[in-house]
């Protein structure tokens, strides 16, 4: 864009060099022609810059978009099936497993399938 500024500019200077003012009516039309350009060519940068903006803005948005269909896809992919948690047994070395909403109610005592003592998932290893 910023040729175009420079091209115009070059356009004024010319006018200026060949001592075109507004004392004449060609003089007149070609000043006001030099006006427009200008404004144009302004009118154009400020169009790229919120384009530009624009660009970018909608860049971050589609990566954040894509952020959020990765969460909404991994929930959907633990959703369908049961989560199991690992444990090794600290009474008789048995890794066994629970699902995981075992662990979610702190009260009740986790029992091992294979011995039937209760496993303290805390400090299993
Ligand atoms: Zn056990």
């Amino acid at each position: 864009m910023e040729y175009l500024k420079e091209r115009v500019s070059y356009i004024r200077g010319l006018t200026d060099g060949l001592g075109i003012d507004d004392t004449t009516n060609e003089g007149k039309v070609l000043l006001s022609i030099v006006d427009l350009l200008d404004d144009m060519v302004d009118a154009m940068i400020e169009l790229d810059t919120s384009q530009s903006e624009l660009d970018e803005y909608i860049e971050n948005l589609d990566e954040d978009l894509a952020n959020v269909e990765n969460e909404v896809f991994d929930y959907d992919d633990q959703d369908g099936e049961q989560n199991y948690i690992e444990v090794e047994c600290p009474n008789c070395k048995e890794t066994v497993y629970f699902e995981e909403e075992t662990f979610d109610d702190d009260d009740e005592d986790i029992i091992c399938p294979n011995c039937n003592k209760p496993i303290y998932t805390d400090d299993n290893e």
